[in-house]
């Protein structure tokens, strides 16, 4: 599999540390409001990468941190009158309901910043003491003069100019020293820890450091982010981490571009940003979100439109018809070494071989959907026929199936009882001509949220897509 790595700006071939199992630390939210789709596309992104490397037949830990405590968090619980906990907790509820919608695998283990204070108090002190970090006035700071490889990923170097930078939102064009622990002012309200250093709180960066260190270990297989994370806060989180271990953080740095609205980064402070749930609300799948993502590289900029959204919603409903019709046809114990099953298997195959190949081509997606595509057409196909030889189907199935596994874009879902019970009704009347009632029917169902698809061996029921 070949990846490419922001560290050497070039693809490299993947290999883990210890050769079977993958270490990967992919920065999380900041839990102070819902996340936009421009978050979710990364979230999307790690989901996608992770699967990936269970492809290949590794085991991932993933761990994906919760930001549940900087100055965004702290200004919206006072903002609100809660308590930082009760705050966050309910945009981390949010927060995984969207992961849940997207069908993002949830073997992911979530720290949350503010259970790993002590870890981080640890760290700071050690640099203290290695003379990577300096006190000031109002907090400990992390002097980036002292780290000879400073700028080795983003390539931004320290230019001997004295600034320092307290506050989370960061100089994006220039090297400063940064806080990793912040003292304690009367705009912090209740939100401070003491312990082993004076009363405050952390920095941003050294949460990530912190966690990755404490769950994953010294040296890690592979980071992720977005690509406004590379500057500084991945380079804050190299200077910190082998300042204190002494030994290289991460093997293969991954990021992923960003989702656009009319040419310009979606972010909250721009204002011009769509959460999962508007999405929703105008009738679209969160799936085809899903689909719309993997069809461009993750190394490309996307920019999003709703009419874009619905040409994925198409491909989504195809996607569920050619599946169910599949699922639908007879199948028939047949003659198993006939020349058709043959030909199956070998177009399968060649299928099959080309989606591994764009998947660990640094993880073509568009090229994998491609694939993916052309198999639906060979179910369609092979169904039109109406019956099939079970092995010919099991063939099908089970490609459909591992691709599937990799792109997640089908999630099975339940019919409801009275929507069978009305499209068994109006498939009576179509048999018997009446098509008036038959018409009726369709139009209840559709009112229900489903959809009926008439094939070749009677019907097929999907939900609703946006058209
Ligand atoms: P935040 O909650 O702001 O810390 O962001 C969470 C993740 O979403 C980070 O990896 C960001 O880099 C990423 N992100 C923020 N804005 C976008 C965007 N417009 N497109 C893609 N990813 C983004
Ligand atoms: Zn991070």
């Amino acid at each position: 599999m070949e990846l490419f790595n922001t560290l050497s700006k070039k693809k490299e071939k993947f290999n883990p540390i210890d050769g079977k199992t993958v270490s990967m630390y992919t920065c999380g939210p900041t839990v102070y409001n819902y996340v936009h789709i421009g978050n979710l596309r990364t979230f999307i992104f790690y989901d996608i990468l992770k699967r990936a490397f269970e492809l290949e037949g590794y085991t991932v830990q993933h761990v994906m941190n919760l930001t549940d405590v900087d100055d965004k968090t702290i200004k919206g619980s006072q903002e609100t009158g809660t308590s930082l906990e009760d705050y966050t907790t309910v945009y981390t509820n949010y927060f995984m309901e969207d992961l849940k919608r997207l069908n993002i695998k949830d073997n992911i283990k979530f720290p949350k910043a503010t259970e790993n204070i002590d870890e981080m108090q640890s760290i700071i002190n050690e640099l203290l003491k290695k003379g990577y970090a300096y006190e000031a006035d109002d907090g400990i700071y992390y002097d980036v003069s002292k780290f000879n490889d400073y700028g080795k990923l983003s390539g931004m170097t320290v230019n001997g100019k004295y600034s320092r930078i307290k506050n989370d939102d960061y100089d994006k064009e220039n090297a400063a020293d940064f806080a990793l622990w912040k003292y304690w002012t009367e705009n912090d309200g209740k939100v401070y820890w003491e312990g082993k250093l004076k009363k405050g709180r952390p920095g941003w960066h050294i949460e990530c450091s912190a966690m990755s260190l404490k769950y994953l270990g010294k040296t890690i297989d592979v980071h992720c982010g977005a690509v406004d994370l590379i500057f500084p806060h991945h380079e804050n989180e190299i200077a910190q981490s082998e300042a204190y271990t002494g030994q290289k953080f991460v093997n293969y740095w991954v990021h992923a571009e960003h989702l656009l609205v009319n040419g310009q980064k979606m972010s909250k402070s721009l204002g011009n940003f769509y959460t999962l749930n508007d999405l929703v609300q105008q009738g679209f799948n969160p799936l085809s979100f899903r689909l719309m993502v993997l069809d461009s590289h993750y190394r490309n900029r996307l920019d999003f439109t709703f009419d874009s959204l619905k040409k994925y919603e198409k491909l989504l409903k195809k996607i569920d018809l050619s599946i169910k019709s599949l699922e639908k046809t007879e199948k028939y114990e047949g003659n198993n070494n006939n020349a058709r099953v043959q030909q199956i298997q070998d177009q399968v195959n060649k299928l099959l071989e080309n989606f591994k190949a764009a998947v660990n081509n640094d993880l073509d997606t568009h090229s994998a959907l491609v694939a993916f595509f052309s198999l639906l057409d060979l179910c369609d196909s092979t169904a039109e026929k109406g019956s099939i030889d079970n092995l010919e189907y099991k063939l099908l199935k089970d490609a459909v199936d591992k691709m599937n596994g990799f792109l997640g874009v089908y999630v099975e879902y339940e019919i409801p009882k009275d929507v069978e019970e009305l499209a068994e009704k109006r498939e009576e009347f179509r048999k018997q001509k009446n098509f008036v009632e038959a018409d009726e029917l369709r139009e209840r169902i559709n009112g229900k949220g489903y959809y009926i698809a008439d094939l070749p061996r009677g019907f097929v029921i999907t939900k609703n897509y946006v058209e």
